[in-house]
């Protein structure tokens, strides 16, 4: 019997990139993973597609994390089939690159919607049965771009910097309910997000980390499945960073 079996975990974005890595992760130690994406059909595919190499078959769901009903009724379906909830991964996250000057107001009110509203309805959700519990982890997907900023995504580094006020606001809150609150700051991982940029863009990109390579979702995912078990009992209210050394 390992510290996974019996845990039940939600991943948001799980559908692909670094939310799906980490659904694989935790569920090849023996976790119960419910994996979300805006998509039934994407969510379930992706669910599907891992089980095959797991011990617990995944659940993928959908779920917009903009959507408050929508993260309440996730939620609640999965506490009926699950009976509870130990770990969740606010994963879910989007990107509308553009300067200041030419962007949109659509592209600033959605970015700031998905990833720091999201970010609240799915933390409130899942608290409560967390509470109950008297334990729990929440994981928070920010960005190195959180941390140093980055010309062109000022929408972007505001709703990444904002993870981690939240993360630390969350984790004083709810210490006293033996419930931790971390936040990841990755650097550039290759995913869907990052395989628009230009060959040219993306060796220079390489070449100014120190590493001199680009992340794979899967380093990510070692940092979140580090949070969340058993060896990080005393750590909250911490950002770990996985950006090959690229922001220190
Ligand atoms: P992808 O674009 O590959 O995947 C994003 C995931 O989020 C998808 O599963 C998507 O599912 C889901 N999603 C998007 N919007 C919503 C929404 N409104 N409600 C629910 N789910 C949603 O991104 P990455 O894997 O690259 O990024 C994952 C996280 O990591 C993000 O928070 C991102 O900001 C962060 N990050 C990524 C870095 C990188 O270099 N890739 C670096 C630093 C941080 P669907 O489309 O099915 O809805």
């Amino acid at each position: 019997m390992s510290e996974w079996d019996g845990k039940v975990a939600l991943v948001t974005g799980g559908s692909r990139g670094i939310g799906r890595a980490i659904a694989e992760a935790l569920s090849i130690r023996g976790a119960r993973v419910t994996l979300t994406g805006r998509s039934k059909e994407r969510a379930q595919q992706a669910a599907s597609d891992l089980s095959t190499a797991s011990r617990v078959p995944l659940e993928g769901i959908a779920m917009d994390v903009m959507v408050p009903d929508s993260v309440n009724r996730a939620v609640e379906e999965l506490l009926k089939r699950a009976g509870r909830l130990d770990i969740l991964v606010n994963n879910a996250g989007i990107a509308r690159d553009n300067l200041l000057m030419r962007m949109k107001n659509e592209d600033w009110n959605e970015v700031i919607s998905t990833n720091v509203g999201g970010l609240f309805y799915c933390s409130r959700a899942a608290l409560r049965p967390m509470i109950r519990q008297r334990g729990g982890r929440i994981i928070n997907m920010s960005s190195v771009v959180g941390l140093m900023g980055n010309a062109g995504q000022s929408n972007y580094a505001a709703s990444k910097a904002a993870i981690l006020g939240f993360t630390k606001a969350l984790a004083r809150e709810v210490a006293s309910r033996q419930i931790t609150v971390n936040a990841i700051a990755p650097g550039f991982i290759n995913t869907n997000m990052t395989s628009e940029l230009p060959e040219e863009s993306r060796l220079a990109l390489s070449e100014s980390i120190p590493l001199r390579r680009i992340g794979q979702p899967e380093e990510v995912a070692d940092a979140v499945v580090f949070l969340a078990s058993e060896n990080a009992s005393y750590i909250t209210g911490q950002v770990l960073q996985v950006n090959g050394g690229l922001y220190m």
